[in-house]
């Protein structure tokens, strides 16, 4: 029985341990993938092309956005970032599920394209946490952290759109919690409906 995978999209401000989260979610389940976007940003230290992003021009980002080659994209604190249509949609159809970890105004794109898919907010315990988190990470200026607080504070007034909240107070608990969600969405009658139906249409066994 071939289902069609999940579409996840995990979102929430940054610095709140979306990547954290996801990467651990991969790491035990081989059925899930998380997709890899373009970004206009410049590579973090430690961050290599084709694994984290691809990091591309903005007239690059600019000519996937013309010939249709992002299923979503955003403008997140004067970058570019998106996510590369291809294989998404194979991997799908393959039965996998895929895991977006995107910005608000990404997710909100998925919801309106893809009704079917399954919208996850991440929390900070609070703001307070979520700055120290940002500064602890010692990847962002002074300016870029000021931004992206901003940013979060915006996010935060779209968390009605979403299907599940998960505060990430301990990554133990986060993790698990997006498990479950899975394992629920999977279980939902409308993901299963070709099962009951082919088992209404059987035969009772002949030997009973
Ligand atoms: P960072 O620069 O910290 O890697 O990412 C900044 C923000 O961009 C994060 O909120 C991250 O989730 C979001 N982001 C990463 N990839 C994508 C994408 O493909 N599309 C959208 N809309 N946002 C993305």
């Amino acid at each position: 029985m071939n289902h069609k995978g999940l579409l996840v999209v995990v979102c929430g401000p940054s610095g709140v341990g979306k990547g954290t989260i996801c990467r651990e979610i991969v790491g035990r389940n081989e059925n899930v993938y998380v997709s890899i976007s373009a970004t206009t940003r410049k590579p973090r230290k430690g961050e290599t092309d084709g694994v984290h992003y691809y990091y591309k021009t903005e007239q690059e980002f600019e000519n996937m956005i013309e010939s249709d080659e992002l299923l979503e994209w955003a403008k997140y604190c004067k970058n570019y970032y998106g996510t590369p249509k291809t294989s998404i949609e194979t991997m799908l159809d393959d039965g996998k599920d895929v895991i977006l970890e995107i910005d608000v105004q990404g997710a909100l794109q998925v919801k309106r394209n893809f009704p079917d898919g399954i919208l996850i907010f991440i929390l900070p315990p609070s703001l307070n946490e979520l700055k120290d988190r940002i500064v602890g990470r010692g990847t962002e200026s002074d300016d870029v952290i000021h931004a992206r607080l901003l940013a979060a504070k915006g996010e935060l007034k779209h968390v009605n759109e979403y299907d599940y909240i998960i505060v990430n107070d301990k990554l133990h608990h986060a993790v698990s919690s997006l498990e479950s969600i899975i394992t629920a969405e999977k279980c939902r009658l409308k993901r299963n409906i070709q099962t009951v139906e082919r088992m209404c249409g059987d035969d009772i066994p002949s030997d009973w």
